[in-house]
């Protein structure tokens, strides 16, 4: 299985769906045992469905507590491996 360090190098290509079939087996798999990478996929997802939100609807003010959540969730990720 992947360690937390190496998931988090492919985890934007996961997300972005850019990895080799077996490559984003082994990441699918490390976010279904591992409850940490797993709460940080989705926050990551939960901050690029806002983003969208946002560009869709350029107008709309984009709630400011996302982006410090996101970066609290980063930093205490890289902080636990
Ligand atoms: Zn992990």
């Amino acid at each position: 299985m992947l360690t937390c360090k190496e998931f988090d190098d492919f985890m934007v290509d996961y997300l972005e769906q850019g990895l080799p079939v077996w490559r984003n087996f082994m990441c699918w798999l490390h976010v279904k045992m591992c409850r940490e990478c797993a709460d940080f996929v989705r926050d990551y997802k939960r901050a690029v469905k806002l983003g969208q939100i946002a560009f869709d609807s350029p107008d709309e003010p984009v709630p400011d507590f996302v982006p410090e959540e996101l970066i609290k969730a980063a930093l205490s990720h890289r902080r636990s491996n």
